[in-house]
């Protein structure tokens, strides 16, 4: 659905719109990832040429704080030196091998390293990868089919994952898209966030049936909603006394919440993991793993199957390596301390204006809900007045600061979000809560 852009504002982007309009001829939708067409906000997808530390350049060479970050991988912000170096010279020696390589073994060492649960690894190209793989091996160590996941978590577009629930409780999942089949999303069940009870009663309805459950370890998918004090070790603790085995999703919060990710700030155990975004250095890698066990059912080492022409690229697995270990306790303090900062100027200026709000925060993770309740599953998110966030959006796009083109997504910042480009967030501010203020439905 294309929403309708009720305020007008003093700012066109010209090239961008003839790059999406013909990119909107060879591609469908015109772009190639659909949050990025901006349906849920309206108006020009800015196509951007550059990005430097915390900024972007447009094509129509307008310069953007950037609060997404590419959706979470540019923990460093654009351009960061030494990853640019270390990728210039893991290209100068050649593209792909086919063949196993040193920064596959350097990366997945920096991972184990990183993650107790994580005694084995392995690496993809991509989340949707990751989560695929890692039920495929649930599926095949437990010799179950069933998989229990939550409203509003994101998985990547796995076909048995891409589920969502009806109303009401344990729920088989019907196919949320065309081209996913029953037989695909029916050992798919869907259940409400943050609501033990409702796992347990699966559990109980499905004896003996259920592979894994599988939960984004903090869902940044929905607006950042946590999990709720002994949520997380509910699943965990149910998954152990069922045979089943837990699956934390960290592709969105591995690496960037901490240096463990969520695993780091709660400490639940699981017997799998889900790994992308941050651990690729700004290219497309990604990993699963955990219990060795459990991952030695994997090929060649067992049978469950599992290959990628281009897993473990060398520049991949490069910028991955070069990333993280720039990534020490001063980095992640650097980056929650600019956190901190922006949410307390987006919740003062928002304050100001009225407009009812509140800020979520997970780990350096945030985003806002445009509502007086606290959000703590997919059904409540829905309620929020997303109008609102359509009219602060655009009003932050023409001043300069690039926000995520929906409401019900995760802000991010960078070590390279310094106090130049805080300050440009603030400036930009007082207006955009005003025009929050003033949306109307
Ligand atoms: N899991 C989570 C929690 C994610 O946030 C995403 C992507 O946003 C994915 C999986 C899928 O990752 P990718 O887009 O790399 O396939």
């Amino acid at each position: 659905m294309q929403v309708r852009i009720t305020v007008s504002f003093p700012y066109e982007a010209p090239v961008s719109q003839s790059l999406f309009d013909r990119a909107s001829v060879v591609t469908p939708g015109g772009v190639n990832s659909p949050v990025r067409a901006f349906r849920a906000v309206g108006g020009t997808p800015r196509f951007m040429v550059s990005g430097t530390g915390p900024y972007l350049t447009d094509a129509d060479g307008r310069e953007y704080v950037d609060l997404v970050c590419s959706w979470g991988p540019m923990i460093l912000g654009h351009s960061h030196p030494v990853v640019i170096a270390a990728v210039q010279d893991a290209v100068a020696r050649g593209t792909s091998f086919g063949t196993p390589g040193a920064g596959e073994v350097e990366l997945a060492e920096e991972i184990v390293a990183r993650i107790a649960p994580v005694e084995q690894v392995r690496l993809v190209s991509s989340g949707t990868e990751a989560t695929m793989s890692a039920i495929r091996l649930a599926r095949g160590f437990t010799g179950r089919a069933k998989v229990i996941k939550f409203a509003g978590c994101y998985h990547g577009h796995v076909d048995a994952l891409l589920a969502a629930a009806g109303s009401g409780v344990a729920t088989f999942g019907l196919p949320d898209t065309p081209g996913v089949t029953g037989a695909q999303a029916g050992d798919t069940i869907v259940l409400p966030y943050n609501d033990l009870a409702a796992v347990r009663a699966a559990f109980a309805a499905h004896e003996g049936e259920i592979a894994c459950v599988i939960t984004e370890a903090s869902p940044g998918n929905m607006g950042v909603v946590p999990p709720l004090p002994g949520f997380n070790q509910g699943l965990a603790d149910l998954c152990s006394r069922n045979g089943a085995l837990y699956i934390s999703d960290e592709v969105m919060t591995g690496f960037r919440v901490s240096k463990a990710g969520w695993y780091g700030i709660d400490g639940v155990r699981p017997d799998l993991m889900t790994f992308g975004k941050v651990m690729g250095g700004g290219f497309p890698a990604a990993a699963f793993g955990g219990r060795a066990d459990v991952m030695a059912h994997l090929a060649p080492a067992g049978p469950v199957y599992q290959a990628g022409t281009l897993s473990g690229n060398p520049i991949a697995t490069a910028a991955g390596v070069a990333q993280l270990r720039l990534l020490d306790d001063a980095a992640y303090a650097k980056v929650d301390a600019v956190s901190a900062e922006v949410r307390g100027l987006v919740t003062a200026a928002l304050a100001k204006e009225g407009v009812a709000h509140r800020l979520q925060v997970a780990g350096n993770m945030f985003s806002v809900f445009f509502t007086d309740a606290e959000v703590t599953d997919y059904e409540k998110a829905k309620t929020q007045e997303s109008f609102r966030f359509t009219a602060f959006f655009h009003s932050m796009l023409a001043q300069g600061v690039y926000l995520p083109p929906s409401a019900f997504e995760s802000w991010f910042v960078s070590t390279a979000h310094d106090d130049a480009a805080v300050e440009r967030i603030a400036a930009a501010l007082p207006a955009a809560a005003r025009a929050a203020a003033e949306a109307s439905a």
